[in-house]
């Protein structure tokens, strides 16, 4: 057990860094972020922050020689140079690499039994045209690496596209999916213990648009409801394939025969935010506890219903009325400029009915 007092290191400095920070805070541990910008929103309260690019092995040394644990906030790493300081490492590096790879992610799904959407994978446009074939169009290609919040992404609605989504997708390798008819897209949020023990959240309905999550509604409502017993079971048996500790959150699509899972982070997620004032025990403070083998906490809702709002770009501007909104839990991540698509903040309402 890593007690309070300890140092927790956190490699990437975003707003999930930073909300991690805010809750080891609570416990009383003090963190250490490494991450390679002047000034990252995490490191604003953290106790300390090592600039470094994330391959600086020595650099990665010297910072876990300072943690008595190292978890990350974010997937896209190189996982190679974290070797160094393996043994520090929480979820492990299994984890990171699996998620980080699209090709690798669906295989691991299917061998733990999830369903995903029909997939092949795409190394030219030659063979977008030939997944386009086999699937039965239209199917989206998505690079296996470096994607999030629908970037590197491109649709294929007829065959002879596939030359043009190559190239909006930089001709990197790929795979491309089926596309998928969805009645709407939810979340399962576990957090796993070493020794482990697991705790599922309440699970959320997540409303996306151009790709980036705009609102999480708990509980998720009538189109959800009918899916969520086996979806926490596939989670929480990914969780344990895995052998993972910390929180992981696994991206559902439910669908008439069944939930499908659409992917996995190894880590606290966006749909998830909502737990801060919405459940018994965050999920930020979920995973410190996950990481330091403390007990999990409960997971219960504390209303009737939660409504997480992100602010993306210039919604953020919207502050001052939501600052004197009673019941609007505003987070504001304290970074600089409002570009679009930036996720700038959130806000949470929790009510008392339904
Ligand atoms: P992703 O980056 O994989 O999470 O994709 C971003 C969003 O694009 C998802 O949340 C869905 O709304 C949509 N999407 C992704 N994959 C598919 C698919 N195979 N079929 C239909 N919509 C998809």
């Amino acid at each position: 057990m890593i007690e309070p007092g300890a140092t927790i290191g956190i490699v990437g400095g975003g707003q999930l860094g930073r909300m991690l920070a805010i809750a080891a805070a609570q416990l009383g541990y003090r963190c250490h972020v490494f991450d390679p910008h002047e000034a990252p929103c995490a490191a604003e309260v953290a106790a300390k922050h090592t600039r470094a690019a994330f391959d600086d092995q020595a650099a990665l040394k010297a910072f876990a020689a300072d943690c008595a644990v190292v978890t990350y906030e974010f997937e896209n790493l190189p996982s190679a140079p974290l070797g160094v300081i393996d043994a520090a490492i929480r979820p492990s590096r299994r984890s990171l690499e699996v998620s980080q790879d699209r090709a690798e992610e669906k295989a691991f799904l299917e061998s733990a039994g999830a369903r995903v959407a029909p997939w092949r994978t795409v190394d030219s446009a030659a063979d977008a045209r030939a997944a386009f074939e086999a699937l039965g169009g239209p199917v989206l290609l998505k690079t296996r690496r470096m994607g999030y919040d629908g970037k590197g992404q491109a649709w294929l609605s007829a065959a002879d596209e596939a030359e043009t989504a190559h190239e909006a997708i930089g001709r990197q390798p790929a795979v491309a999916e089926a596309k998928v008819a969805f009645d709407a897209e939810f979340s399962v949020i576990v957090g796993r213990g070493p020794d482990g023990a697991t705790a599922a959240f309440p699970v959320p309905r997540n409303e996306h648009r151009d790709g980036i999550l705009r609102h999480s509604i708990v509980p998720a409502g009538p189109l959800v409801a009918p899916h969520e017993a086996e979806a926490v079971r596939l989670a929480t048996g990914i969780a344990a394939a895995l052998d993972h500790v910390g929180v992981i959150t696994i991206e559902f699509f439910a669908c008439a025969d069944g939930p499908l899972v659409n992917e996995f982070a190894p880590r606290v997620h966006n749909s998830g935010h909502w737990t801060i004032e919405g459940a018994e025990t965050s999920q930020f403070e979920q995973h410190v506890r996950a990481i330091c083998g403390l007990p999990l906490g409960p997971t219960g809702l504390t209303g009737a219903r939660v409504v997480m709002d992100n602010l993306i770009g210039r919604d953020v501007e919207a502050w001052p009325a939501l600052i004197a909104e009673p019941g609007a839990h505003l987070h504001l991540y304290g970074k600089g400029e409002a570009r679009d698509g930036r996720k700038m903040g959130h806000v949470t309402r929790v009510s008392r009915r339904a």
